[in-house]
């Protein structure tokens, strides 16, 4: 699918292909402007796509081929907004019940849905209350059971949770997937927040500049992000460049300034001796050692420390640039109180169970033809 926003010069969303399987919680992740919304938009029938075909269940709902659009009432798709999008005008119980009585359920079903659902977010005392006059929060979870109550097959939330305080968003994250677990409902949910999305999904589709860059299971994401941009994303806060030694199909021995070691490669491209690559790593399995030139390790300056209660984080400059580091507060005992401190030599070492071996920039990373479609294999 592709959508194209009059006459920018490129795609919104380019040629993305995705299928979800029925029951599935995928998270579109991604930075501000990669084609989130957009994507959530088009599924939902709120925008036109510019190419390709979306299928929900069996049922075609957009095909640039046969000019087939089927307009967002009709599409049986739940939408939770960021901004609650809740009509001042009507309580709490008329505003979950909305979307049922525009689907014709007869009364009496709608009422004991209601009660239903409004007991399902905890506020089935507030059913009289009027919507608006709620908190944030409780708000949200209006918004919550409103998209869920028509029992939709398809839900799409569009960074639901990001106006509400840290606390609220954990406990409204692990609501919405109960919610999603419970009703059996498919789900996609667009955020910008890694931990979120991880939380969350039981596939995460890691997005830039309109394209998918990688799919997979949070698991295979945190441990083999295929390139850099997603190891970003994914929280990998050192990314250094590297030198090929050896190399087999699989796995390769490279060299950082001070230490080579063998990575297992994300890709199996054929990898040859010289080749240049990247090397990811995450802070906290970085150790911090006071020996100065410790073998198999690399050598380098502190440059500077910031304490956050449950870890120091700690800045190094190497030959290999700044590396960043992390200490747990159970190790802060191992470390006298000047031996922390901006300038002091330390050694680094990495375990290479803990590299990633990914391509260097100007590598193909979009190598796998994309074809140009969406589904999701929900009953319609
Ligand atoms: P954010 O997290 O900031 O909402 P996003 O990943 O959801 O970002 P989109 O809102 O889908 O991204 O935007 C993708 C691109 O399309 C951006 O370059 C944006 O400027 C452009 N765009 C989005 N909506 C429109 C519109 N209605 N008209 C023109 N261009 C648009």
């Amino acid at each position: 699918m592709t959508k194209r926003y009059g006459s920018a010069s490129s795609a919104a969303v380019d040629d993305l292909s995705l299928e979800i399987a029925d029951g599935e919680f995928v998270t579109l992740l991604g930075p501000s402007g990669c084609g989130k919304t957009t994507t959530l938009r088009c599924l939902a029938g709120l925008e036109v796509p510019t190419d390709g075909t979306i299928t929900i269940g069996d049922r075609t709902v957009y095909s640039a081929g046969t000019g087939k659009f089927v307009p967002p009432e009709k599409r049986a798709i739940g939408m939770v907004f960021q901004s609650y999008a809740l009509w001042p005008h009507m309580t709490v119980a008329q505003t979950v019940g909305y979307p049922l009585k525009l689907a014709k359920v007869p009364a009496a079903e709608r009422l004991e849905r209601i009660d239903e659902m409004l007991d399902r977010v905890h506020l089935l005392a507030r059913k009289d209350d009027q919507a608006v006059a709620l908190s944030g929060g409780q708000q949200q979870r209006v918004a919550l059971a409103r998209a869920m109550a028509n029992r939709s097959s398809l839900v799409l939330f569009d960074e639901p949770l990001s106006n509400l305080d840290v606390k609220l968003r954990n406990s409204m994250r692990t609501q919405i997937r109960e919610l999603h677990n419970e009703l059996g409902t498919t789900s996609v949910y667009v955020t910008h927040d890694q931990e979120e999305a991880i939380a969350l999904a039981d596939r995460v589709v890691v997005m830039n500049a309109g394209r998918i860059e990688q799919v997979g299971t949070p698991r295979e994401l945190y441990a083999r992000p295929r390139n850099a941009f997603v190891a970003d994303f994914m929280g990998f806060q050192n990314i250094l460049p590297a030198t090929v030694v050896t190399a087999d199909s699989s796995s390769a021995v490279v060299e950082l300034d001070g230490i080579d070691a063998r990575i297992e490669m994300a890709s199996d491209e054929p990898r040859a001796v010289g080749d240049a690559l990247l090397v990811a790593f995450r802070a906290s399995h970085v150790e911090v050692s006071l020996a100065g030139d410790v073998p198999g390790s690399i050598a380098g300056r502190i440059r500077n420390v910031t304490y956050l209660g449950t870890s120091l984080r700690v800045l190094v400059e190497t030959a290999n640039g700044v590396i960043r580091a992390q200490i747990d507060e159970r190790d802060f005992g191992r470390y006298g109180p000047d031996d922390l401190v901006d300038g002091h030599p330390v050694s680094l070492r990495i375990s290479p169970s803990h590299l990633v071996g990914l391509p260097a920039p100007d590598d193909d990373a979009h190598s796998e033809p994309i074809a140009s479609t969406m589904t999701t294999r929900v009953p319609a």
